[in-house]
């Protein structure tokens, strides 16, 4: 399973993409992007939840 996700779709503009085999790991990863590249101080468990509805899942 890859797990895959463009920052785009909740930010426009941004040209982030990621992909993992987890979707653990893909939330750590964006997690680390927002706070790094979007000044976001801490990423909320309700901020979590809005990415993960972007996350795009394929075999
Ligand atoms: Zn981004």
């Amino acid at each position: 399973m890859k797990y895959q996700l463009s920052c785009g779709d909740a930010v426009p503009g941004c040209s982030a993409r990621f992909e993992e085999d987890s979707r653990d790991r893909l939330l750590e990863l964006v997690s680390a992007h927002a706070r790094e590249d979007h000044g976001v101080a801490e990423v909320t468990p309700e901020m979590l939840e809005a990415i993960g509805a972007n996350i795009v899942v394929s075999a």
